[in-house]
């Protein structure tokens, strides 16, 4: 990516408020630094949590978004990562607001590397979950929540969470929109 487009909006320093400067750092990398106090500017992949979770019945748990990206197509219960949880406990927190089901990590699923509309790069941690407990209702920043046939499954959202239930189940999603 054109690194003026990938530093597009990062203009001040968010420590001292001077102007930035787009220029090779110590390592011969080019980033935005501040010449009056320093502080340099790195961007990173978001890290964000994605959970495959299936019922007795092996029916797979989606959530139906509310909010871009991805509005009003469906996902694997999924969010970014708060600075102060693990991968772990943010993919239970993220389960227990969309869907309302508490859970116990099965295993780690993998990673995914990818595009994301808002942050450039994403990597997405996926975990198998198994239900503890709770009720099924779908959170705040959900449509809906529901355990679905994986011989039914609707179009999905985000090449992450494609491959993750492509890797538990075998079956590959086809993409939504
Ligand atoms: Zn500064």
């Amino acid at each position: 990516m054109d690194i003026f487009k990938r530093y597009n909006g990062v203009n001040y320093c968010t420590r001292c408020a001077n102007p930035l400067e787009i220029k090779a750092d110590r390592e011969n990398k080019i980033r935005p630094q501040c010449p009056a106090c320093g502080w340099t500017y790195y961007k990173n992949p978001v890290p964000a949590v994605a959970i495959v979770m299936l019922n007795s019945a092996s029916e797979l748990l989606l959530v139906k978004r509310k909010f871009e990206p991805a509005a009003g197509a469906w996902a694997l219960p999924s969010g970014y990562m708060e600075v102060d949880l693990s991968p772990e406990e943010n993919a239970l927190e993220e389960l227990m607001e969309e869907t309302g089901l508490l859970g116990d990590i099965r295993h780690c699923v993998g990673w995914f590397y990818g595009n994301s509309p808002i942050y450039e790069k994403v990597l997405s941690i996926g975990f198998r979950i198994d239900i503890r407990g709770g009720s099924l209702q779908a959170g705040d920043d959900a449509e809906d929540a529901a355990f679905v046939p994986l011989d039914a499954l609707p179009p999905i959202a985000f090449a992450s969470h494609r491959d993750f239930i492509f890797r538990e189940t075998g079956i590959r999603p086809i993409a939504a929109r």
